[in-house]
């Protein structure tokens, strides 16, 4: 399991058999502290962080239970191999290579770019498509005009468009991509621009 932001609620029917959780950063769609707690509580799960995320993370669940890694070192989780991929946010983040049987994932979201990062010939992806820019932009200025603020300077500044998505997954030869993250003010035209390509 990648992430634990939703209200257990939700997923409790789901995570029965998840055996560990890859956590990314701290914000609240990603690190629900009490959807984290009752997973820790009701099952049998390890969490894997990075360095930022342990003192809040044992403030929740006992420290037998973490596993602290740093970047590109690739460990094992129960067959799978997996290993931390830097990721540039508005705090400290990352993503997750994870491989199994030759099938290599890659798991990315909350990143302002993908510069730096690469995937070449890996079979899948599940990566943010938080904005498409041209809408985006179109309804900043439109806000700016009213005298409004628009959230979506922050999502512009700390979240990557469809655009560098798809052309990531070009560049590497991803044909499987899994968009995650998709804000709701241009959700129409990031569907557009994953329809066209
Ligand atoms: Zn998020
Ligand atoms: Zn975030």
């Amino acid at each position: 399991m990648i992430d634990a932001g939703l209200p257990y609620s939700k997923i409790k029917d789901k995570v029965k058999n998840v055996r560990y959780v890859l956590l990314t950063h701290i914000h609240g769609d990603h690190f629900n502290k009490s959807t984290i707690r009752k997973l820790a509580a009701n099952h049998n799960v390890m969490f894997i962080c990075g360095e930022w995320l342990f003192d809040e993370l044992l403030n929740i669940v006992n420290s037998e239970s973490i596993l602290v890694y740093g970047f590109g070192i690739a460990f094992d989780a129960i067959g799978y191999d997996v290993a931390m991929v830097k990721a540039y946010h508005d705090v400290p983040n990352c993503g997750y290579r994870i491989m199994q049987d030759g099938h290599k994932h890659l798991h990315i979201t909350d990143t302002y770019t993908l510069d730096g990062i690469a995937a070449k010939g890996y079979h899948s992806a599940s990566i943010e498509c938080n904005h498409e820019i041209n809408k985006a932009l179109v309804l900043i200025d439109e806000a700016k005009e009213n005298g409004e603020f628009s959230h979506l300077i922050g999502a512009v500044n700390s979240h990557l468009s469809v655009d560098k998505t798809i052309q990531f997954c070009k560049g590497n030869g991803i044909k499987k991509l899994i968009p995650v993250h998709i804000g709701s003010s241009t959700k129409k035209e990031v569907i557009d621009a994953l329809k066209r390509w």
